[in-house]
Order: C-alpha cells, then sequence, then structure tokens
C-alpha cells in the first residue's frame, strides 16, 4: 500500500508540476529510497535467506539478533530462484486438511468474495501460458500441479470432462492479482499480465 502511496504521490508532483502525460516519474526511486518503508524493507532483508541457510532454529536466531538486537552487517542471498525450490510431489506427503469451519477458517471462494474482485467480461486471459501443454504434461506429473495449491484464489483447476479426461481450467476472473503464479510456477511458464479495464480486486473494507 505503502509503495502505491508513493507511487500516486509521484505522480500528483509530476502532474503539478505540469508535466500533464505523467511521462517523467524517475522520482518514483529516490521518493521510495527516502521512505520508511525503504528502511522497514532494508532491515528486514536477511529474514528470508536466513531462514532458508540455517534452518528454523539458528536463522530465527539471526533474525531475531538482526532485526531486535543489533544490525548484523551482512546481506545473505538465496542463491536459487524459489520456483526452482519446489519439491517433487513423489518426495511429499499428501496432506489432508480439515474442511473449512467457516469460523475461523474459509474456503477460497468466500475469501475471494470478499475481496470484490471483478474483471471486465469477454476480455482476453491476462494469465498467459508460454506452453499451453505444460500444465497437463509435465507440471500435473512432477508437481502434482501446484498452481491448484499456491494461487489463494482458486484460479487453477484441474476439471474432469464427462468423458472422464482431465483439462487445466484458468478462472481468470478470480485473480486477486497476487502475481504468485508467476513467480512460484516451477515451469516459469505463466505471465501475469495487466488486464483489460482496470478490473482486479477492491478490498472496499480495507
Ligand atoms: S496472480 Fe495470484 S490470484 Fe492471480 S492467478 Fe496468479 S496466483 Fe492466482
Amino acid at each position: 500500500m505503502k509503495s502505491g502511496m508513493i507511487a500516486a504521490e509521484t505522480l500528483f508532483d509530476a502532474l503539478s508540476a505540469g508535466d500533464e502525460g505523467g511521462r517523467d516519474l524517475t522520482a518514483y526511486a529516490e521518493n521510495f529510497n527516502d521512505s520508511w518503508l525503504y528502511e522497514e524493507l532494508y532491515k528486514s532483508r536477511n529474514f528470508g535467506p536466513a531462514m532458508h541457510k540455517f534452518g528454523t532454529i539458528l536463522g530465527g536466531a539471526f533474525n531475531f539478533i538482526d532485526q531486535n538486537l543489533f544490525s548484523i552487517p551482512v546481506t545473505l542471498h538465496d542463491d536459487k530462484p524459489d520456483y526452482a525450490e519446489m519439491k517433487l510431489a513423489s518426495e511429499c506427503p499428501v496432506i489432508e486438511y480439515p474442511k473449512p469451519d467457516g469460523v475461523i477458517s474459509f474456503d477460497k471462494s468466500s475469501s475471494v468474495f470478499l475481496s470484490f474482485t471483478n474483471h471486465e467480461e469477454n476480455q482476453p486471459c491476462h494469465l498467459k501460458l508460454t506452453d499451453a501443454s505444460i500444465p497437463m504434461t509435465s507440471n500435473l506429473q512432477k508437481f502434482a500441479e501446484p498452481a491448484q495449491r499456491f494461487c489463494p484464489a482458486g484460479v487453477y483447476e484441474i476439471v474432469e470432462d464427462d468423458d472422464g479426461s482431465q483439462r487445466f481450467q484458468i478462472n481468470s476472473q478470480n485473480c486477486v492479482h497476487c502475481k504468485t503464479c508467476d513467480i512460484k510456477d516451477p515451469a516459469q511458464n505463466i505471465t501475469w499480465v495487466t488486464p483489460e479495464g482496470g478490473g482486479g480486486p477492491n478490498y472496499p473494507n480495507m
């Protein structure tokens, strides 16, 4: 939210200064670097890499010291991109999650409903597959098609047709624009592009 506010303020300044098209927004980087958001993100830069490198206990201790006692003057890096860290489905136990109870846990469609996500009808799908065959021919076998699980909005489904055949379905109208699929798909086959008409989540109660 803060980065969006900085973008709006930068645009406002550009328009107020007579840049009617708002084309020169190079001040955004400087405004971002001067904000509390940059400071906060910089302070927590080691959080993920420390957990990945040292494990939950040592990594947690590292982060506690780094964030609460004194700043450790190193910057850790993850060597592998996140999508390349995914384990094969055959190496993982099948987890049977309890059904949402509607009190403290909720199904995905009720949560998507609360986001007031809306996309104009009949627009091209804004979730592009580089190779439309990969979900069924590769991702399904190797990773049990993980997009079904990592997408928080239930956009990706493996559906069964009347003849028993399975296919990959994209319910793009439910997308809440988190871009997880673009980042996490192990085949790097999904590209999120801006949908038409400014559609997307609205979060009216925030
Ligand atoms: S951007 Fe997020 S909500 Fe949209 S399809 Fe990808 S994972 Fe799902």
